[in-house]
């Protein structure tokens, strides 16, 4: 049997690599592999094919782009619309070159890049005669009516879960002991240049904030022991030698294994860095973990604060309080970061918060000093805000796009949270406290 794995391009207001990998495909090419399936991989975001792109010394970079016209429903938004990845001609080509496949399965991650997809079956239609179409990933998972009416009839099958279960049951292998805790390491074989390395140690969460969907893509917590997920890092680096280390975990602080894998990482002494785009818990920064996370390289380890009110936090996620955040921050210093080598994610456009309250917080996290990194809500389909804002499953996913949501809202259904302009010059704040962090001449908000 021979599989074609594919990752489609992203049409966007805007993207960037900030160490996305398409991280459910990778395992699942090794575990094919396992099954002695032959397996052939496309990453339509691969900056390999990019030489001339400048990578940071963290890995990331810019994505090549392409200004495309905007969808109808998108024709009022002020920005510009692009399609990000490969050119069509690169994606043309190897499915020629692997025509003969039995299977191309594609993935795709967020709910409003779906015309990604359509892409992609659309050079597939006139290259891949032969070829049966299974279409999955966060984005069935998630809006699963959207996926059946705009793709039943072109693709073969469209799997709607997290686990390789219905997919495996789909092209006649045995799922018996599929599971993420004997899962194999992401398979990185594909990629030319490797400019970071992104895996799991766990997948799913317990918490259950209003505002987030992990709890219904990975419905239950699942980790890798210890000694596997070491050995997986150890023989990652020395399959790769790559140095960019990325956790995508939801939840990776919240545990004594935690503190069993970080002494572990310490003993291997590799020359390594971990990133943790998906934000950490202050709430689980003690001092041990703080100087844990010194020790071993953490760079610029990112907080999910999320909003300084209580009361907000209260209502929407109970996970922190403003004062372990603050905690979170002296332990972490006192290990050894500087401030501004310390981020916060701040969240913008939840409905029981204004403006006003945001660049409150905004000044008040300027007095630690610390970068801030500004998140605009995306409205994700199945979680309780979802419902909560009126949202239904007749939404068209390009409209959850966190680009746009918080000006746009959904016509007839959500009002914009902030207009264009305001949105602008929240960002400038933003833009400019984290460059006066170098300077250490912070301004007021009152000033915006
Ligand atoms: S936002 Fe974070 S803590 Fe909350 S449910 Fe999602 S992953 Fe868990």
């Amino acid at each position: 049997m021979k599989v074609i794995l594919v990752n489609p391009p992203i049409y966007d207001f805007s993207a960037y690599d900030v160490w996305i990998k398409p991280l459910g495909l990778l395992y699942l090419s090794n575990i094919l592999k396992t099954h002695n399936i032959e397996v052939v991989f496309l990453d339509c975001l691969d900056r390999s094919y990019f030489e001339t792109l400048v990578v940071k010394p963290d890995g990331t970079g810019k994505l090549p782009s392409t200004i495309v016209d905007k969808p109808n429903i998108l024709k009022d938004i002020p920005l510009k619309y692009k399609r990000y990845g490969i050119n069509k001609e690169i994606i043309k080509n190897f499915f020629l070159e692997n025509n003969d496949a039995d299977y191309l399965i594609i993935s795709c991650s967020m709910t409003y890049w779906y015309l990604g997809i359509r892409e992609i079956l659309d050079i597939a239609k006139e290259t891949l005669k032969q070829t049966k179409i299974l279409l999955g990933g966060i984005y069935p998972t998630l809006v699963p009516k959207h996926a059946y009416l705009t793709f039943t009839n072109k693709v073969d099958y469209i799997f709607v879960s997290s686990n390789f279960s219905e997919l495996f049951a789909y092209i006649g292998l045995d799922a018996k002991n599929l599971n993420f805790t004997n899962f194999p390491a992401p398979d990185y074989s594909h990629y030319k240049n490797l400019y970071y390395i992104v895996t799991r140690f766990s997948y799913g969460c317990h918490y259950n904030c209003s505002y987030c969907a992990c709890r219904k893509i990975f419905p239950k917590y699942t980790a890798k022991t210890v000694e596997q997920f070491v050995n997986e890092v150890y023989t990652l680096y020395n399959q790769t030698k790559c140095k960019n280390f990325v956790f995508y975990d939801d939840e990776l602080l919240n545990f004594t294994t935690t503190k069993q894998l970080f002494y572990e990482f310490l003993k291997l002494n590799l020359p390594i860095k971990f990133f943790t785009p998906n934000g950490l818990n202050p709430r689980f920064i003690n001092k041990e973990i703080a100087k844990l996370m010194y020790e071993l390289n953490f760079t610029d380890p990112r907080l999910s604060l999320e909003f300084t009110s209580d009361f907000t936090h209260d209502i929407t996620d109970k996970k922190i309080t403003f004062k372990e955040f603050e905690i979170a921050v002296e332990n972490l210093i006192n290990a050894g970061y500087k401030p501004h080598q310390i981020s916060v994610y701040l969240l913008a456009g939840l409905p029981y918060e204004t403006l006003n309250d945001v660049f409150h917080s905004l000044e008040l996290l300027s007095k630690y000093y610390v970068r801030i990194r500004l998140c605009e809500l995306s409205p994700v389909p199945k979680t309780q805000l979802y419902y909560q804002l009126g949202l239904d499953d007749t939404v068209d996913p390009l409209l959850h796009n966190n680009s746009i949501f918080i000006f746009n809202g959904v016509p007839g259904k959500v009002k914009p949270w902030c207009s264009y302009e305001e949105l602008q010059l929240l960002k400038k704040f933003v833009k400019d406290y984290n460059e006066s962090l170098k300077q250490k001449t912070i301004h007021s908000y009152a000033h915006y």
